[in-house]
């Protein structure tokens, strides 16, 4: 069974898309908890942080290059943003495809992500 954001990627459910490459997709946060809530995703079903083989490499290199793009696009990149992974039960994931989410738009509280 695909994951969550496999159906998003294969447009099975609907997203709010900023970002797309070969190996990588970027969206809106369905739930934001700042004024920008971007999910970064690669687009293989890796499910926490502890599965990245040295062979993910190159999708780890590209989430990092959304990144980039994509704070500069919403010009977020000068003033600042937090980019943040959950992994597992005490780190409060949620959705067992690995992704980054980057908050911004204001000056993050610490340590935020959950509501
Ligand atoms: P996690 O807790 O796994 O780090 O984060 C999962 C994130 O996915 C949550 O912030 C949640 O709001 C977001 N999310 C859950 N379902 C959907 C969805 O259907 N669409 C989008 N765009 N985001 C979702």
């Amino acid at each position: 069974m695909s994951t969550l954001f496999t159906k998003i990627i294969n447009r099975e459910i609907p997203a709010n898309i900023v970002y797309e490459t070969e190996k990588v997709i970027a969206f809106k946060d369905i739930n934001p908890v700042a004024p920008i809530h971007i999910l970064v995703v690669p687009k293989k079903e890796i499910p926490t942080l502890n599965d990245i083989k040295d062979e993910d490499a190159e999708y780890i290199m590209e989430m990092y290059k959304a990144i980039r793009v994509i704070t500069k696009d919403l010009k977020i990149a000068e003033d600042g943003y937090r980019v943040i992974t959950n992994c597992n039960t005490n780190g409060g994931q949620e959705v067992y495809h690995l992704h980054f989410h980057i908050l911004g738009g204001e000056k993050i509280g610490l340590m935020r992500i959950k509501k």
